[in-house]
């Protein structure tokens, strides 16, 4: 069945590594040598307060981290805790989450002899939208994936397509802006972050609530008939139809991400599936049919080089945050003028 191959096709894992320990250590050792962009990393991260003044973190073991610059940064990243159970995937992370802007550094704030942390308040982070796949359970029961729990086909792909754009749309309607923009990074595995920085990011506790509300109303899709429409005969297309008289199913999202201040996965982390996680664009997640198009794998880089595939797609990636960044700055210079 064309069903089963489309699956085997899609799964953004095979092939990433991630399955020998050893080969993964090398993998990740690579990677953050010679190919994690601290510099685009930077740009994003500092768009909202001083690298030195936000909290990292190491999946996995959870070990928080404080840097005083880029160059602390990329330290911190090449020397990550290796497994203490190489056996365990979990341990052969490698990805780094990245934590909020304090009102200290994190050095000030974390070197008290008397107490585990000295006291300091979250002054700022990005806005995050946490979509994850995995609990899209109505969306995935026509193409089967929601019981197999870690498979990706190409029909769920078309239902991440319909998130980032039922998210931006229902950013825009709140807010009343004609266009907010988002950044979004897929994770490697089943996960999509959207990122809103700038002015917006600093949403009232209101705000943040009505966006917490709205992104989990389903009548909020109906304003947006077409693109429905569309999503329907993608569906279609690829061999996974629905009715084309229902209505658009319940938009999915981690609450508790979007709503808190805690960690988010950081942009270009490696992902346990092998593949980083990935800036892309709506329109090249509308026109590709699987994550693979557009993810590098680490093992690719390691061993291809930066001729292969997987360092190609690493720049375009790095042009999707240089272009976010460009974006909203513009938007920012016309606010002032
Ligand atoms: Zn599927």
């Amino acid at each position: 069945m064309e069903g089963t191959a489309a699956h085997s096709a899609s799964l953004p894992g095979g092939g990433g590594g991630g399955e020998d320990a050893e080969e993964w250590t090398k993998d990740v050792a690579a990677y953050y040598t010679n190919y994690f962009p601290i510099a685009t990393v930077e740009k994003f991260y500092t768009q909202i307060g001083p690298l030195n003044m936000r909290e990292f973190a190491f999946e996995g073991t959870w070990k928080r981290f404080g840097v005083v610059s880029a160059l602390d940064l990329i330290k911190a990243l090449q020397t990550y805790p290796r497994p203490s159970n190489p056996e365990s995937v979990s341990d052969r992370y490698g990805a780094y989450h990245v934590g909020p802007v304090y009102s200290e550094s994190y050095s000030y704030l974390h070197s008290s002899v008397e107490s585990d942390a000295r006291p300091g308040y979250q002054r700022a982070k990005e806005f995050v939208i946490d979509i994850d796949l995995t609990d899209m359970t109505t969306q995935r029961e026509t193409c089967g994936c929601g019981a197999a729990k870690t498979a990706l086909c190409v029909a769920c792909w078309i239902w991440v397509s319909w998130s980032m754009h039922v998210a931006e749309r229902t950013l825009q309607l709140v807010l009343s802006e004609s266009d907010v923009p988002v950044m979004w990074a897929f994770s490697g595995g089943r996960g999509m972050h959207g990122y809103v920085v700038d002015q917006y990011s600093d949403f009232t506790t209101t705000q943040r609530r009505k966006i917490v509300d709205q992104l989990g109303e389903p009548a909020n899709m109906e304003h947006d008939k077409e693109f429905w429409r569309t999503t329907q005969n993608r569906l279609d297309e690829v061999g996974y139809p629905i009715g084309q008289d229902d209505p658009p199913p319940p938009f999915i999202f981690d609450r508790p991400v979007t709503w808190k201040m805690g960690l988010t996965r950081g942009i270009f982390s490696p992902h346990k599936s092998g593949f980083v996680t990935t800036p892309v664009t709506p329109e090249q997640v509308a026109s590709t049919t699987i994550p693979r198009e557009l993810i590098p794998s680490m093992r690719d880089l390691r061993i291809n080089g930066p001729h292969g595939a997987s360092a190609r797609l690493l720049t375009d990636a790095t042009h999707v945050v240089d272009n976010y960044i460009q974006r909203i700055t513009q938007q920012q210079l016309q606010r002032q003028g």
